[in-house]
C-alpha cells in the first residue's frame, strides 16, 4: 500500500506506506498481533529484520504454561499465585490475572490453528512440570507446561506465520526499523531501512506495535540470538520515553558451559538434576520442597554459591553438572531430542552416558517498555502513572506489562507473547477506525530521523563497533551479574559510561546502503548501549534484593521502600534519570483475591 508521493528527504529517497496498523517484529508476539489485526480486517504491515520463522521465539524449547489440567488437577488461580510469587511481588496482579486466565483459551486456540503439541496417551496436549509451577497455592507440583517435544517455540512460530499469511497480512522482511515517528507525544509510524535494496521506508500506522524482543546481547554470555539487541527499547528511549524495571535480568541456570547455548528447564521437569564436585544433589539444601525445580533466580544463585564455595566441577571448578543419564534413551529420544543434539554439538557430551557442564547464563529481560494489559504503552505524566502514549503499543519480551515482575517463571514467556499479542489485536480493533486517512507529518520529523541515520552511516572515528560492543558485553557480564554489590557496581557504572561515551568515536568502513552489516550492527549497538546504561544504573539504584536482582549489600527484600516499578530515562549524553510507578495490587475480578506479599521460599 505504497502512496505515490514518495520524496527525497535529506538526500534519501523515502518510500511512503500507509496502513491502519504497523507491527515491528515477527516473533511469537508480533505474529500473534499481526494475525489478530489482519483477521479483524485492519490493513496490517509487519516489519521484521529477520525472516519471521528465524525470530528468537523459534529457539524456545520447553513449552508454554496454561492450567489445562490435562495431566492432573490444576487451576488458573494456582497459576496466578505461582506467577505473583515468582515475580517476588513486583508483578502487576491485574495483568497476571488476565494472563493466567486467558492462558487456557490461548493454548486451545493455538491447537486449533495447527500447533503440533506432543500428546498424552488419551490424545490430550502433553504438559510437563516446570520451575515454580505448583498446585494448591505452593503445595504440590503442577504439570502445566504445554510442549511440542523440546521445540515448542519453533512449532508455534511456524503455525502463526502460516495463519498470518492466510489472513493476508503484508510482510516487509529484512527491513530494519530505525526510529519511531513521534509528533507531540503521539506515535505516527516508524522509519525502516530495507536491508536488501538500501531504500528507506516511512510506514504510517494509527497504532505502531513494538514486538522487537529482548536485549540479551548487551551481555557477553547469553542464550538469546545475536539479533536480540532490544531495538524497540532503544527507539523508545530515543523518543524520550522511559523503560521499566530494567535492573531485572534473568540468568537461566543451565546454559552450556562456554557456549552459552540453552538447555531447557524441561530437562529438570522430566527428572534431570544438578550435582556439584562432590556428586551431591545440592538443590535439596537450598530448596527442600521444589529442589531442582525451584524458580530460576533461586537455582542460579544456589549454583553460584556452590561454585564460590569451591564445589564447582571441571579443572577450574567453575561450573556445575546437569544429569539426565538416568532418564534413559527412550525418554530422551521422545521428549528431549533437541537437547541431546545441543549437548553433543556444544559440549561434546552423550547425554545418555555423561552429565552436561552448565553455568547460569543471561536468558531473559524482565524489564522493558511499560504497558497496560491491553498492550498500550504507558508513561508517568504528572500524577498519572498509567498515562497511555497514543498510537504506541508494545508486546512480548520488549514490553514490561508487568507479568514477570522481578523474576519470570519458565514457560510464562511463550504464554505472555501469545496472550498479549492477542490482547493488542483486540485493543487495536476497538481503537483503530479502518481506512482512516493519515494527516501529513510536521516539518522536520523525518529529517531528524534521517540525520541520525546519516551520521551513523558516515561515522569515521577510530573505534570499531565490535570493540565497543565487546567492552560493553564484558562489563555488563562482570558488573551486573547474578550477585551484585554497590561497590563493584559503582565501578561498573563508571566503566559503562566511558564505553557509552566512546561511541562518539565509532568508525565504520562501509558507506553503502545495501546489506551494510557494518551500519546495521552499529545501529543495533546504539540501541544496546542505552539499555545497558539503564540496566546497570538501575541495579545500583535499587537498594534491596528481589527476584533476579540479588544485592550482597542489601540481601533482603524491602517492600516498604521498593515495592514499586522503576522507570528510567536516558538522555543523549547518557545521563540516566529515575522515577517510579506503583505495583498494581488489585485484581480484575472477584474470582481471586489479591495475593499478599510474603517471604519467598521454595
Ligand atoms: C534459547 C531460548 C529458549 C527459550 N525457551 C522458552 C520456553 O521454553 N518457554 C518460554 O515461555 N520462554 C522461553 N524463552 C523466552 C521466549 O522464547 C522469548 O522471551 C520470546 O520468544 C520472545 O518473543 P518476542 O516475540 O517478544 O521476540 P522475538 O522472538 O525475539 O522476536 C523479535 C522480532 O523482532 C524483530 N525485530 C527486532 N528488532 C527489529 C528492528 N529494528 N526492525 C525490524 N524488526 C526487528 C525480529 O526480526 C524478530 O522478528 C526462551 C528464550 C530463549 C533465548
Amino acid at each position: 500500500m505504497s502512496t505515490p508521493d514518495n520524496k527525497d528527504i535529506s538526500n534519501y529517497k523515502v518510500i511512503n506506506h500507509e496502513y491502519d496498523v504497523v507491527i515491528v517484529g515477527a516473533g511469537g508476539a508480533g505474529l500473534r498481533a499481526t494475525l489478530g489485526m489482519a483477521a479483524a480486517g485492519l490493513s496490517t504491515a509487519c516489519i521484521t529484520k529477520v525472516f519471521p520463522t528465524r525470530s528468537h521465539t523459534t529457539a524456545a524449547q520447553g513449552g508454554m504454561s496454561a492450567a489445562l489440567a490435562n495431566m492432573g488437577e490444576d487451576s488458573w488461580q494456582w497459576h496466578m499465585y505461582d506467577t505473583v510469587k515468582g515475580s517476588d511481588w513486583l508483578g502487576d496482579q491485574d495483568a497476571i490475572e488476565y494472563m493466567c486466565r486467558e492462558a487456557v483459551p490461548a493454548v486451545i486456540e493455538l491447537e486449533h490453528y495447527g500447533v503440533p503439541f506432543s500428546r498424552t496417551a488419551e490424545g490430550k496436549i502433553y504438559q510437563r512440570p516446570f520451575g515454580g509451577m505448583t498446585t494448591h497455592f505452593g503445595e504440590g507440583v503442577a504439570e502445566r507446561t504445554c510442549a511440542a517435544a523440546d521445540r515448542t517455540g519453533h512449532a508455534i512460530l511456524h503455525t502463526l506465520y502460516q495463519q498470518s499469511l492466510k489472513h493476508k497480512a503484508e510482510f516487509f522482511i529484512e527491513y530494519f526499523a530505525t526510529d519511531l515517528i513521534m509528533e507531540d507525544g503521539v506515535c505516527k509510524g516508524v522509519m525502516a531501512w530495507d536491508l536488501t535494496t538500501g531504500e528507506l521506508h516511512c510506514f504510517r500506522g494509527h497504532q505502531v506495535v513494538l514486538a522487537t524482543g529482548g536485549y540479551g546481547r548487551a551481555f557477553f554470555s547469553a542464550t538469546s540470538a545475536h539479533t536480540c539487541t532490544g531495538d524497540g527499547g532503544g527507539m523508545v528511549l530515543r523518543a524520550g520515553l522511559p523503560l521499566q524495571d530494567m535492573e531485572f535480568v534473568q540468568f537461566h541456570p543451565t546454559g552450556v558451559y562456554g557456549a552459552g547455548v540453552l538447555i531447557t528447564e524441561g530437562v529438570r521437569g522430566e527428572g534431570g538434576y544438578l550435582t556439584n564436585s562432590e556428586d551431591e544433589r545440592f538443590m535439596e539444601r537450598y530448596a527442600p520442597n521444589a529442589k531442582d525445580l525451584a524458580s530460576r533466580d533461586v537455582v542460579s544463585r544456589s549454583m553460584t554459591m556452590e561454585i564460590n564455595a569451591g564445589r564447582g566441577v571441571g579443572p577450574n571448578k567453575d561450573h556445575i553438572f546437569l544429569n539426565l543419564q538416568h532418564l534413559g534413551p527412550e525418554v530422551i529420544d521422545e521428549r528431549l531430542p533437541g537437547i541431546a543434539e545441543s549437548a553433543r554439538i556444544f559440549a561434546g557430551v552423550d547425554v545418555t552416558k555423561d552429565p552436561i557442564p552448565v553455568l547460569p547464563t543471561v536468558h531473559y529481560n524482565m524489564g522493558g517498555i511499560p504497558t497496560n494489559y491491553h498492550g498500550e504503552v504507558v508513561t508517568l505524566e504528572g500524577d498519572d502513572p498509567d498515562k497511555v502514549v497514543p498510537g504506541l503499543m508494545a508486546i512480548g519480551e520488549a514490553a514490561c506489562v508487568s507479568v514477570h515482575g522481578a523474576n519470570r517463571l519458565g514457560s510464562n514467556s511463550l504464554l505472555d507473547i501469545i496472550v498479549f499479542g492477542r490482547a493488542a489485536a483486540l485493543r487495536a480493533k476497538e481503537l483503530v477506525e479502518k481506512d482512516k486517512p493519515h494527516q501529513p507529518l510536521a516539518e522536520g520529523v523525518l529529517e531528524n530521523i534521517l540525520a541520525r541515520f546519516d551520521k551513523t552511516r558516515n561515522a569515521s572515528g577510530s573505534t570499531s563497533t565490535a570493540s565497543i560492543r565487546g567492552e560493553m558485553q564484558r562489563t555488563m557480564q562482570q558488573y551486573a551479574a547474578v550477585f551484585r554489590t554497590g561497590e563493584t557496581m559503582e565501578e561498573g557504572t563508571k566503566k559503562m559510561k566511558q564505553i557509552f561515551d566512546s561511541f562518539a568515536d565509532v568508525g565504520i568502513n562501509d558507506r553503502g546502503l545495501k546489506w551494510n552489516t557494518d551500519l546495521l550492527e552499529t545501529l543495533e549497538l546504539e540501541n544496546l548501549l542505552t539499555q545497558a546504561m539503564v540496566t546497570i544504573e538501575g541495579a545500583l539504584n535499587r537498594k534491596e534484593s528481589r527476584g533476579g536482582h540479588a544485592r550482597e549489600d542489601f540481601p533482603d527484600r524491602n517492600d516498604d521502600e521498593w515495592m514499586k516499578h522503576t522507570l528510567a530515562w536516558v538522555d543523549e549524553a547518557g545521563k540516566v534519570k529515575f522515577d517510579y510507578r506503583p505495583v498494581h495490587m488489585y485484581t480484575l475480578s472477584d474470582d481471586i483475591d489479591v495475593i499478599p506479599p510474603k517471604k519467598r521460599v521454595y
